[in-house]
């Protein structure tokens, strides 16, 4: 029951003018088709890439800005001035957008036809010339935008769109996103607060709390058929531990498990919820701290963040979003404890329960063990290991006056030895540059222990992202050095309060 995607579509702009008369313009919507029809052939960029006809006027350009911000399909802009379009034309359109912009600075041809050339094809072919009148009036106006360079036949080019079509599919769910909280924030904990307000302004998130007991008659009158099906499906999709199974003793705890994944599932349907917190220390009427049912609806691409912590949830559903059909997966996270022996360092991420298997090594074994905190009964969880491999890790912090997303690639690895005792799913990594300036970095950003793991997305998209939603973006990798870092935070602080303005 994966979460199901709204018709969404990037739109391509072509710029121009009149000067040129119509069998020019001719030419040049030809050719921009047949641009467009390249990026759509690109199986990496996640929408169609819907043509439109080749901008030549200001109040051409003004309209189509305004059906792009009124056109809920519309997640992003490609824009290409195949020719000289003055730019001037373009200020009132590019103004009003409030939609993701990626100027693609490309041309139709990709070698110079040398012993042919002459002042015809010249004038037909300028967009050397007219992308930097473009790119003049952007930065003059303050565009927030992506700029990609290069002929689109080269893969390097449409990977880079590519990128940029996920982030747009991220900003788009984000921007209606609801987030349902099953209590507050857990006691005392300051990293998982935040300005709601602001992420609704900033982002479009709505993000509400409901008494857990809103959630629980659900469960309670969960159908019975349901129930059995879903038990049917965890013995099928799982290593089902044996006092699980159907006539042992603890099968009761099983059917549980699937009685709160079906009341979840209802609560979240029926709200258009696609991202959720829970809290162990407020349950309500629960008989178990939610660990299996949670764990599947972020295998389905629900975001989720544990003691209240929506700003992963939203972190979480946004990246799921953006990974939709890649190899690899997206799991809530968080740094629980270390290895610290000498040139052999790693993190060993967790949580209580909920590990998205989208991230497992192989197929995760479901069991049921004592939580240690919460005063509840036994809950149902899938324990597994992660797949090795390269991944990032992202959190969002708020920092008072705004949002800050820190991230650090890692490369995840099979555990050095197993882990027989430790009864939850979990991922072993190594962070970059290695886990001394790794941690350094990230407590110096005031980088949050709860984060997203994704094995699926690169930095890129989350670059992209980060500059659609303008918000600070902070990358700990191979290249970091603690004190360049520094620097960086320092000058960030500087820019982005410049930036919000009075
Ligand atoms: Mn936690």
């Amino acid at each position: 029951m994966t979460i199901a995607s709204p018709p969404r579509e990037i739109w391509f702009l072509t710029g121009s003018q009149g000067l040129y008369g119509e069998a020019t313009l001719a030419q040049v919507a030809e050719q921009s088709r047949a641009i467009c029809a390249v990026l759509n052939g690109d199986s990496g960029i996640l929408l169609p890439v819907v043509w439109k006809p080749v901008l030549a006027d200001a109040s051409a350009i003004r309209r189509l800005c305004l059906e792009a911000n009124a056109d809920d399909r519309c997640v992003g802009l490609i824009a290409w001035m195949h020719t000289f379009s003055p730019a001037k034309m373009w200020i009132a359109g590019i103004d009003a957008l409030r939609k993701p912009l990626l100027h693609l600075h490309t041309q139709a041809n990709r070698e110079l036809p040398w012993d042919t050339i002459d002042m015809d094809f010249m004038n037909l072919n300028q967009a050397a010339h007219g992308d930097r009148e473009f790119g003049f009036v952007e930065t003059r106006l303050g565009v927030a935008r992506k700029t990609v360079a290069g002929h689109v036949s080269d893969p390097a080019v449409t990977r880079r769109v590519a990128s940029w079509s996920r982030a747009a599919v991220g900003r788009a769910e984000m921007s209606t996103l609801k987030v349902a909280r099953f209590g507050d924030n857990m006691r005392d904990v300051a990293v998982t607060e935040g300005d709601k307000v602001e992420a609704q302004l900033r982002f479009g998130v709505s993000v509400n709390t409901y008494a857990v007991n809103d959630l629980t008659p659900l469960i309670e009158k969960a159908d019975e058929a349901a129930v059995t099906d879903l038990v049917t499906a965890y013995e099928d999709l799982y290593r089902l531990a044996p006092e699980l199974r159907t006539g042992q003793p603890r099968h009761d705890s099983l059917r549980y498990a699937a009685r709160v994944e079906v009341g979840l599932r209802t609560f979240l349907t029926e709200g258009g919820f696609h991202a959720f917190t829970t809290n162990f220390e407020d349950l309500g009427d629960l008989l178990q701290l939610p660990g299996l049912a949670v764990q599947r609806l972020m295998a389905d691409g629900y975001g989720f963040g544990g003691e209240g912590d929506w700003k992963t949830a939203v972190l979480l559903r946004t990246l799921k979003a953006m990974g939709q059909g890649l190899p690899g997966g997206t799991s809530f996270m968080e740094d629980y404890t270390y290895d610290l022996t000498p040139g052999a360092e790693v993190n060993l991420g967790a949580h209580m329960l909920e590990v998205c298997p989208s991230i497992a090594a192989g197929t995760p074994s479901c069991e049921i063990h004592p939580l240690s905190i919460g005063g509840r009964e036994d809950p149902v969880r899938l324990v597994f290991d992660s797949a090795p491999g390269p991944a990032v890790v992202v959190g969002l912090t708020d920092l008072g006056d705004r949002f800050r997303l820190v991230a650090n690639t890692i490369d995840i690895i099979s555990p050095p030895q197993p882990l027989p005792r430790l009864p939850v799913a979990r991922a072993v990594w190594k962070p970059r540059p290695d886990l001394r300036t790794s941690a350094e970095a990230w407590l110096t950003a005031g980088g949050p222990h709860h984060t997203v793991l994704t094995s699926a997305l690169c930095t890129e998209e989350l670059d992209d992202l980060a500059e659609m939603l303008r918000t600070e973006l902070v990358v700990i990798d191979q290249d970091t050095t603690p004190r360049q870092f520094l620097r960086e935070l320092r000058w960030n602080q500087a820019y982005y309060r410049l930036a919000q303005g009075l």
